[in-house]
């Protein structure tokens, strides 16, 4: 299967990256893009379904961006993305895994004696989740109009921006859906109209929703073309009763309140969601959240993590990884709102979070008083314009996005010299490539730790740690 999710096929003695194919399926496939020595096709049939194939649970699965392998048995999706982070630190890395056990320096050994191998790191097995549904915490959903000229809500086909009128998402919570269809009754029936990403004409972008799983606070953020809305009363009272009141609490198995509604202005001619106003149509602008022992605020337009429950599975192995002991002076480079920085300094001496946006770190100032943290101290600015001048550390977490970590930073962090290196990956193929520098630069993988935060998609998690040599 391809970095995508495309089964990947032979015929007629070309690849075929098939849409919608499982390893394992055979299957009727119809070419759609063909080029020299490949060719890019979409299931047709499934002659012959494969061991790992599932009947997916959302009717919309195969057309909807989102999710892209539901069509496979759950833990055939963890052994596929724990086989890519495998692959990746085998083929561009240079590692040299044996079932569980990498081997640093393969290339060194090869010609060894067969004496005792000590550089020896560990491969965990994947972390799934027991339940993978309705694990995330934050829903998007588009709004346009249909062909009937009614307002809809959905999400995007993959790779367009036409909207699939769909409600109910299984990966989100069961409020979602109310929150929509109010929004949509209240559109229709006082003439709101959706906006036009085309002309730039219409009211009423996206709707937004965040839950705090623990606190299980829920806000939903109307993001509109205006400043003000008509009825704005009528829309607040409608999602506060269909949402909160008692009725619609005890008829599902619902479980958050509607504490907080925000109107999101966002006039620009521009696919990013949010624009920069926002107003509290009720309540206010941030709900609570708690990972672990500590709380987090998180307001409309916060950075947070979206599955809660691995989240905190996620830190706590990173937590263990820095191994520390109460005095060390740590590095959280890529911090966000500082929700890894405040978790380290429980444990160690001094925090230093750093973080190119200006707003997460003011939210992870914030986040620290709340919790009353004070060995943490948060500094804007990019990781590679910064390194160099941050006090020395003992141990270094990074957590960058997918473009992994810029030379400078890797370069800068091996003449500091942390014992420890926690690196922590959304992207396995610029870890390992990060990794090979680290390895080169006298440090040794071991432990790798993949975690699933995002069941259904391609997309996998991964902690590691590294220690200097000796
Ligand atoms: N550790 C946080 C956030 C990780 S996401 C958490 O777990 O919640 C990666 C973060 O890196 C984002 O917040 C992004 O804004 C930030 N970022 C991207 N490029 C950066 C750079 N060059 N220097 C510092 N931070 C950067």
């Amino acid at each position: 299967m391809s970095d995508e999710g495309l089964g990947i096929g032979h015929a007629e003695g070309m690849a075929l990256f098939v849409k919608d194919a499982v390893v394992g399926d055979r299957v009727r496939a119809k070419a759609v893009k063909v080029k020299k020595n490949y060719a890019f096709a979409r299931t047709e049939e499934v002659l012959q379904p494969s061991e790992d194939r599932a009947e997916p649970i959302c009717p919309v699965a195969r057309s909807c961006g989102g999710c892209q392998i539901q069509e496979m048995r759950y833990e055939a999706q963890l052994r596929l993305k724990e086989q890519k982070v495998r692959n990746n630190l085998t083929r561009i890395g240079g590692f040299y895994i044996d079932d569980d056990r990498i081997i640093n320096n393969a290339d060194m050994k090869e010609t060894g004696s067969g004496e005792e191998i000590s550089d020896v790191g560990i491969f965990c097995p994947i972390i799934g989740m027991d339940s993978p549904w309705k694990y995330r915490n934050k829903a998007q959903f588009p709004i346009g109009t249909g062909r009937d000229g009614k307002p809809i809500a959905g999400f995007y086909a993959g790779r367009t921006h036409s909207i699939i009128d769909n409600h109910r998402c299984d990966i989100g919570i069961e409020e979602n859906r109310i929150i929509l269809e109010t929004v949509l009754d209240w559109m229709e029936r006082n003439h709101v109209s959706a906006y036009n990403e085309e002309t730039g004409k219409g009211i009423i972008r996206h709707v937004m929703t965040r839950a705090g799983f623990a606190t299980g606070q829920l806000m939903a953020v109307i993001v509109a073309a205006a400043e003000r809305l008509p009825e704005e009363k009528q829309l607040t009272e409608a999602l506060l009763s269909a949402v909160n009141s008692h009725e619609a609490a005890s008829c599902g198995r619902r479980q958050f309140r509607l504490t907080s509604i925000i109107l999101n202005t966002n006039k620009e001619k521009t696919n990013v969601i949010l624009g920069s106003g926002s107003r509290a149509l009720f309540g206010e602008d941030y709900i609570e959240d708690k990972i672990g022992e500590l709380t987090y605020r998180i307001s409309s337009k916060s950075f947070y993590q979206v599955n809660p429950a691995q989240t905190r599975v996620l830190y706590e192995t990173a937590l263990s990884y820095a191994g520390l002991t109460g005095k060390e002076t740590v590095w959280d480079l890529y911090c966000g709102t500082g929700t890894i920085s405040l978790f380290l300094a429980q444990r160690a001496g001094k925090v230093i979070g750093v973080e190119v946006i200006p707003d997460a770190i003011k939210n992870a100032e914030k986040n620290a008083q709340l919790n009353h943290i004070d060995n943490c101290q948060f500094i804007v600015g990019k990781a590679e314009d910064l390194v160099d001048r941050l006090e020395k550390a003992d141990v270094i977490v990074v957590d960058p996005p997918r473009k992994g970590l810029d030379r400078i930073v890797v370069d800068t962090i091996l003449e500091s010299a942390p014992e420890r290196i926690v690196y922590v990956s959304c992207d396995s193929a610029t870890l390992a490539r990060d990794l090979k520098l680290f390895s080169e630069g006298g440090y040794q993988l071991k432990k790798v730790q993949p975690v699933d935060m995002f069941p259904h998609t391609v997309h996998v998690e991964t902690v590691v740690l590294l220690t200097r040599n000796t």
